[in-house]
């Protein structure tokens, strides 16, 4: 029996038992700012898309150190910002890349990341589904509308004067299907486009992670169209405010969904911030 005295006790401890079982169950997003995300799911496995973690914005200097456990990175398109420190972590992790073909080849080729780590298995295109299997996920590779070179210095030219754009494949967004979680897109750099119409003939996304800043991605405005056409339950701004060119803001992202009636779908969260999905 109980003692009576101790019952708020034992309530209160039960509950925070609760709570922390539901935390356990959920998927926790992690933004390190820019487009840099980390995903920890139900099953243990832990994903980076676009992990550019020495971001201006990062609160946390080591968050590399920190790394302990990388299943799979995942790389929307070749500009820096994206690919970030991608191969530094792949090496200190084991991590399995998964990019467009051209990409891939090209980070395995210029950039060195270890070539064991990044085969066909998860190097595909538009359309193609891979299996995340360590990580207990999904994920299918959709159209982007934006670049996708590898540009010096990010890529060492071998001669003087050779240091031209090198193509590396389309640019990509993903849908991330996590078993016993939520469905999650991240739009990459990307404008609003048609495609976008597609995503809901396929799948019911959970949370979706746009590109907001505007000049290289979609603006605020625009941006509210992509999610009136992807029809999230939830919307995280991101790829905005790292620099003043990315002027974008999700003040003006909110307003411009409250015009379309979605305005409470946004979810905003910081450099450094960690959501349960
Ligand atoms: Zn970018």
């Amino acid at each position: 029996m109980l003692n009576s005295k101790f019952l708020p006790r034992a309530l209160l401890a039960l509950a925070l038992l609760a709570g922390s079982s539901a935390w356990a169950q959920q998927t926790k997003i992690h933004w390190y700012g820019q487009a840099a995300l980390k995903i920890e799911t139900p099953a243990g496995g832990v994903i980076l898309v676009d992990p550019w973690l020495k971001v201006p914005t990062n609160p946390d200097k080591d968050s590399i150190a920190k790394l302990d456990r990388v299943d799979y990175i995942l790389i929307t398109h070749g500009h820096w910002d994206h690919i970030g420190d991608a191969v530094e972590i792949g090496k200190k992790t084991g991590a399995i890349l998964v990019a467009p073909y051209g990409l891939q080849f090209n980070m395995k080729s210029v950039l060195g990341y270890p070539e064991k780590q990044a085969t066909l298995a998860t190097g595909g295109n538009v359309g193609g589904t891979f299996n995340l299997e360590k990580a207990g996920a999904k994920v299918t590779v959709v159209n982007a509308v934006h670049g996708s070179e590898l540009v010096p210095p990010m890529h060492k030219p071998k001669h003087e004067g050779d240091a031209a754009a090198l193509a590396s494949g389309n640019p990509v967004g993903y849908l991330i299907q996590v078993n016993n979680g939520p469905v999650i897109y991240h739009t990459g750099d990307t404008d609003v486009h048609n495609d976008m119409r597609l995503i809901s003939q396929f799948y019911k996304v959970d949370v979706m992670f746009a590109a907001i800043g505007g000049h290289f991605t979609m603006d605020p405005v625009r941006a509210a169209l992509a999610v009136e056409w992807v029809n999230p339950k939830q919307v995280v701004p991101i790829h905005f405010g790292t620099y003043p060119i990315l002027a974008g803001s999700p003040a003006q992202f909110k307003a411009a969904l409250d015009e379309r009636g979605l305005g409470a779908r946004m979810v905003e969260m910081k450099p450094g911030e960690t959501r349960g999905f």
